[in-house]
C-alpha cells in the first residue's frame, strides 16, 4: 500500500503553517524527472488501489455550475484520514479565445486537523489523471491483445490518453481523426518520436477501421454524434470521455443500448455521461465492482465494452495523493503561506496587531 492511503505524510509541526505548492513548472519538471509514461502507469496503479478502496470514500456528484458557455465544478471526497477536493473548469469555447477547455487546481489535506498538507495545480494532472483512469478500466475491459487505438478529438487531452493506452495496454498504432486537421497535425508532431504509428484519417470511419479501443475525446456542449450505431463492429471498447455535462454527450444511444456500459460513480454519470440519454434505471457496472471481483468485465470477444467516463473525484483525490508522495521526496515545490498560525491560537487579533 503506497505511503498515503490511509495518512499522507506528516509535515513536522514547525511546518505546519506552509502548504506545499506545486506549480506548472514543478508539475512539468515532475512529469521530466518520472518520466511520462512511468508516470502515467504509477497513477494508473493509485487510482486503481483507491477504487479498489471504493467502501471506504465519501462519495457525492461533483458540485456544478453551468453556464451558457461552459461549468466550474468543486470534487470533493475523502477516504476518513485524507481529504481532497479539486476545482474544475470545462468551456469548448474558450478554444476559440485561445484558453484552455479545462484548467484545475486541487487540495488534500489532514482530516484529523482539517490543515491542507497540499496545493497542486491540476490542469497537466487532470490530462494524466484521465489518461491513467482510461487506461486503468482499458486494462480491464478492453479486448486482449489489443493493438490499434482511434482517437476521435486530438485536442488538449488526446496525447495523455495515447501514451498511457500504450504503456498500460500495449497499442502501437493511432488512427486519429479531427475536425479540425490543426488538432491532429499538432498530435502527430508531439508523438512524432513516441515509437506509436500514427496515421491521420478524414471520417470517423476511417479511424475506426480496425481499431480494438475506441477513444472519444472531443469537446462540444451538444448531444453529439461522434460515433452512430452502424460504424461500431462487435468486440471492441469504447473509452468515452469527452461528453461529462448535461446536454453534452458523444455517442448514438443505440450504442448504448448494445454495449455493456462501465461507470465511475453511477449517480454522477446519470447526470453527466452518455447514460443520461437512457431511462434512470438503465443498467451500468461501477468500475470498483469489476476490479474487487464483484462483477464481471469483458466476457466475451463480441462484446462492446464502452467507459462512459466523466471524470470523479476519487481519482484526483489519488493524483494528489501521488504527487504529494512523489514532491516530497523531489523537493519540487514551494511553501505557501496561506494559513494564519498565530503562536497562541487564539490570538488571531493580537497577530494582526504585532504585524502592524
Ligand atoms: P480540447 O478543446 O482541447 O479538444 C477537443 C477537440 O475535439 C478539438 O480539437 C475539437 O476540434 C475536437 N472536436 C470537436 N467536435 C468534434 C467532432 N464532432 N469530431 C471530431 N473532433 C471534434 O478539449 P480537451 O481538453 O482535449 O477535452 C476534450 C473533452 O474531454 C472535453 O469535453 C472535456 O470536458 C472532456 N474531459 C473529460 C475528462 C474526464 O475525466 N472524462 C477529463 C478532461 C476532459
Amino acid at each position: 500500500m503506497s505511503e498515503s492511503t490511509q495518512k499522507i505524510t506528516a509535515p513536522a509541526p514547525s511546518d505546519l503553517a506552509y502548504v506545499p505548492f506545486v506549480s506548472v513548472e514543478n508539475m512539468l519538471r515532475l512529469v521530466h524527472h518520472v518520466g511520462i509514461e512511468a508516470m502515467l502507469a504509477e497513477l494508473v496503479d493509485y487510482i486503481e488501489e483507491d477504487f479498489r478502496n471504493w467502501e471506504s470514500f465519501d462519495k457525492s456528484p461533483r458540485v456544478a455550475s453551468h453556464s451558457r458557455d461552459g461549468v466550474i465544478e468543486l470534487m470533493p471526497t475523502s477516504n476518513g484520514a485524507v481529504y481532497g477536493f479539486k476545482y474544475v473548469n470545462g468551456h469548448p469555447s474558450n478554444m476559440r479565445e485561445g484558453l484552455q477547455t479545462v484548467t484545475a487546481f486541487g487540495v488534500l489535506a489532514r482530516v484529523d486537523t482539517g490543515y491542507p498538507v497540499l496545493m497542486s495545480e491540476m490542469t497537466v494532472l487532470t490530462a494524466l489523471r484521465t489518461a491513467a483512469s482510461s487506461a486503468m478500466v482499458a486494462r480491464h475491459l478492453a479486448p486482449r491483445g489489443a493493438r490499434v487505438m482511434a482517437m476521435i478529438g486530438n485536442g488538449a487531452q488526446a496525447e495523455f490518453q495515447a501514451l498511457a493506452m500504450r504503456v498500460v495496454c500495449g497499442i502501437d498504432r493511432l488512427q486519429l481523426y479531427d475536425i479540425d486537421p490543426i488538432a491532429t497535425e499538432k498530435m502527430m508532431r508531439n508523438l512524432a518520436e513516441s515509437g506509436l504509428e500514427l496515421v491521420a484519417c478524414t471520417s470517423p470511419e476511417q479511424a475506426i477501421e480496425g481499431a480494438q479501443i475506441i477513444t472519444t475525446c472531443t469537446a462540444d456542449k451538444r448531444n453529439a454524434t461522434i460515433l452512430t450505431d452502424n460504424i461500431v463492429g462487435a468486440g471492441v471498447h469504447i473509452n468515452a470521455i469527452g461528453g461529462d455535462c448535461p446536454g453534452k454527450t458523444e455517442l448514438h444511444r443505440d450504442i448504448l443500448g448494445r454495449a455493456d456500459v462501465f461507470v465511475e460513480y453511477t449517480p454522477q454519470t446519470r447526470i453527466e455521461g452518455e447514460i443520461q440519454q437512457m431511462p434512470a434505471d438503465f443498467a451500468v457496472t461501477e468500475m470498483w465492482q469489476v476490479l474487487n471481483g464483484k462483477h464481471a468485465g469483458r466476457v466475451s470477444d463480441s462484446q462492446i465494452t464502452l467507459f462512459d467516463g466523466v471524470g470523479f473525484a476519487i481519482e484526483d483525490f489519488s493524483a494528489l495523493r501521488y504527487v504529494n508522495d512523489r514532491v516530497r521526496k523531489a523537493g519540487l515545490y514551494q511553501n505557501l503561506d496561506i494559513i494564519a498560525d498565530p503562536d497562541d491560537p487564539r490570538d488571531l487579533f493580537g497577530m494582526i496587531r504585532r504585524a502592524g
